[in-house]
């Protein structure tokens, strides 16, 4: 028999399973449950809270499960980052006032 450490990498493959909502969780408490995206957590916005879990590096740049390259972010600041990373710019389409709240244009 032949050692191998193929298995977390058939986890990969299979996409996202249980371990991927246990490290759901424990990211999301790590982070108390709040957005940590650049915009958010740079003091223009208030924070957000998170609900779904970024990978810093994208998976398909060799980024990882682990959780260095996890953070918890907002639904709404996941799909800007998301847009960010395949390259496309979102318009934004409402801007924030200084209390938080959109303002429709
Ligand atoms: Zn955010």
């Amino acid at each position: 028999m032949r050692s191998s450490n193929w298995s977390t990498e058939s986890r990969h493959k299979r996409g996202y399973g249980s371990a991927w909502d246990r490290i759901r969780i424990v990211v999301l408490k790590r982070d108390n449950g709040l957005c940590q995206c650049d915009k958010c957590l740079g003091g223009k916005l208030r924070l957000l809270p998170a609900n779904e879990v970024h990978h810093v590096i994208p998976k398909s740049k060799g980024g990882t499960d682990d959780l260095s390259n996890l953070q918890a972010i907002n639904a709404e600041c996941h799909k800007r980052e998301t847009a960010k990373e395949q390259g496309r710019t979102l318009r934004p389409k409402r801007i924030i006032s200084e209390s938080g709240w959109p303002i429709d244009q």
